[in-house]
């Protein structure tokens, strides 16, 4: 079954590097932060930040940013993401835990 547990971490291998990082690129996405006061040299100072909107545009190797793929396009959708992942040796499942 190609199918990840829910609540589970899974792996990721980049194809191209070995990499482990995976992360998500989202673009025109609004990102706003509060002002809470200067600093020593003379720069705004911020607290948190909130992330809104915004368009899923890869998923790709934070090292050597190859994207994942299907059909020759770049996945921008979870499911399709999770799909890809299920799919990748290193994360077919065996029963039992496995924590590293
Ligand atoms: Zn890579």
């Amino acid at each position: 079954m190609d199918n990840l547990n829910t609540g589970q971490k899974f792996k990721f291998i980049c194809p191209k590097c070995k990499h482990t990082e995976l992360e998500e690129v989202t673009v025109a996405a609004v990102v706003s932060t509060i002002v809470t006061g200067i600093s020593d040299d003379n720069y705004l100072e911020y607290e948190g930040v909130s992330i809104d909107d915004g368009t899923i545009d890869r998923y790709q190797c934070s090292n050597c940013g190859y994207a994942i793929k299907k059909y020759r396009k770049n996945i921008t959708e979870s499911g399709e993401l999770i799909e890809w992942l299920a799919k990748q040796p290193y994360n077919k499942s065996k029963k039992g835990g496995d924590s590293t």
